[in-house]
């Protein structure tokens, strides 16, 4: 290809300046370009180093050279906003994958951490005017630091996103054990533990009464099933009152969005393949968590065409009954202000944000507040609030208030990771305010009104 030495000097040989007898028949004038000045020499295509990533995995060419570092995605940026650093900042992590990606950096601590601090709220993909796929590229980036994580960290990732999360019976067993640990857990984080247990088991199959007009599959998930079991039989009755037939498939597992988003995709994608199998033949597949379903929709991704098939069938289960109709409640669940907090991963990941709000509206008695700045993101992040204490807790504290502002009777929260997050930061400015997913609250309105 012509490619040189550094450092080599004149022209190559070949070249239009390379030492050539004049042809037989052409001038015998100088050749054009044969003798340069001192120092003057012919610049031919240099190689283009190696991209230094150094696992499989790692962030797109393609998806890098979307990013054309306008900066209009600064603003919206959470940590951006908070340190003002364009290492923290969507523009500046692009730029850091595309030095490893041009041979010109390698993957080192100062990459991770850039990396680390990203919430993967998506905000940024979400006002790109090049529709950067930030999504996809910071949890490959993620994937290429994951080595030099503290050995700690990685283990207890390990232990918890490969060997618990994909087994129904140890994230079972973990829930179970959470009491007896929690006066042994750091405070903050005893804080963000939830309480409670998860109860009797979901019904394999729930029947409307009279015609179905569909079969819906429900995903559980783990934190959702294991900690937030009321929302999924409040999902069930609701979608039943409303004409669909549920069925709760047995051997699903956790979705895998708490492994891609912290740098585990292979355990993420032996994840989405049980759920490939779980879910095969289902109509439609429901998820009451925005992170889950954000994370469904975006099998494609992770598995090629079968993922894309069953990711054409998922659905947020706001997102279906309001495409659908409701039978509007005709009971109050026993709130007038209801502060509605926005997931990123609905808000950003799904564009889902009149559907909530427009089948709230319709419970009597209930005004639907919106929290100031309600679309930063709150600082839950999957593990992020463990993992990144400082930025996570003033994101929260900021949430808390803004939500605080508004007075409200609860706040309506349709991710469990947001509503462990919006919980803790409400007590800790010593307030006592239910924290709900939307479908409780419609399904209390449909239970008001039976008496
Ligand atoms: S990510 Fe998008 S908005 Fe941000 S700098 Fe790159 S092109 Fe601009
Ligand atoms: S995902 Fe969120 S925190 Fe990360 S760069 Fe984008 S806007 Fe910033």
């Amino acid at each position: 290809m012509g490619a040189r030495e550094p450092g080599a000097s004149g022209p190559p040989a070949g070249s239009p300046g390379g030492s050539r007898e004049p042809s037989a028949g052409l001038s015998s004038g100088p050749i054009l370009g044969a003798e340069l000045p001192p120092g003057v020499r012919f610049v031919g295509p240099e190689e283009t180093p190696a991209p230094r990533w150094p696992l499989p995995d790692a962030p797109a060419d393609d998806d890098i050279a979307t990013c054309v570092a306008c900066g209009l995605c600064l603003p919206h940026c959470p940590t951006y906003r908070l340190t003002g650093d364009e290492t923290a900042s969507p523009r500046g992590r692009i730029a850091a994958m595309r030095a490893v990606a041009e041979g010109r950096a390698d993957v080192d601590l100062a990459f991770r951490s850039y990396m680390d601090l990203c919430l993967a709220c998506r905000a940024c993909e979400d006002v790109c005017p090049s529709h950067v796929p930030f999504g996809r590229m910071i949890e490959r980036a993620r994937v290429q630091a994951e080595p030099l994580q503290p050995p700690g960290v990685r283990a207890l990732k390990r232990l918890g996103l490969e060997v618990v999360l994909p087994r129904p019976r140890l994230v079972a067993l973990a829930a179970g054990l959470a009491p007896l640990a929690r006066p042994f857990l750091p405070r903050r984080v005893r804080a963000l533990v939830p309480r409670g247990r998860a109860g009797r088991r979901l019904p394999r199959l729930a029947e409307p009464d009279g015609e179905p007009r569909g079969t819906v599959a429900l995903l559980t998930g783990c934190v959702q099933d294991r900690w937030f079991r009321e929302v999924h039989r409040a999902t069930i009755r609701v979608l039943a009152r409303n004409g669909w037939r549920v069925v709760v498939p047995r051997g699903q597992a956790c979705c895998g969005a708490l492994a891609a988003h912290h740098g585990r995709l292979g355990a993420a994608r032996r994840m989405a393949g049980r759920n490939l199998a779980a879910f095969a033949g289902a109509e439609l597949v429901v998820a009451n968590a925005a992170g889950c379903g954000a994370h469904l929709k975006g099998y494609g991704e992770l598995l090629g065409a079968e993922g894309e098939e069953l990711a054409g069938r998922v659905r947020d289960v706001l997102e279906l009954l309001h495409a659908t109709g409701i039978e509007p409640p005709a009971g109050n669940p026993g709130f007038t202000r209801v502060a509605y907090h926005d997931a990123c991963h609905a808000l950003r990941a799904q564009r889902i944000r009149e559907q909530p709000r427009a089948l709230l509206s319709q419970v009597p008695g209930l005004d639907v507040l919106e929290v100031p700045e309600g679309d930063r993101c709150c600082g839950a992040a999957g593990l992020y609030n463990v993992l990144q204490p400082a930025m996570a807790d003033e994101l929260m504290r900021r949430k808390a208030e803004a939500i605080a502002s508004l007075q409200p009777d609860a706040v309506a929260s349709a991710n469990p990771g947001c509503t462990i997050q919006i919980r803790a930061g409400l007590r800790a400015l010593g307030l006592d305010v239910p924290v709900l997913h939307p479908i409780e609250l419609l399904d209390r309105a449909y239970r008001a009104a039976e008496g």
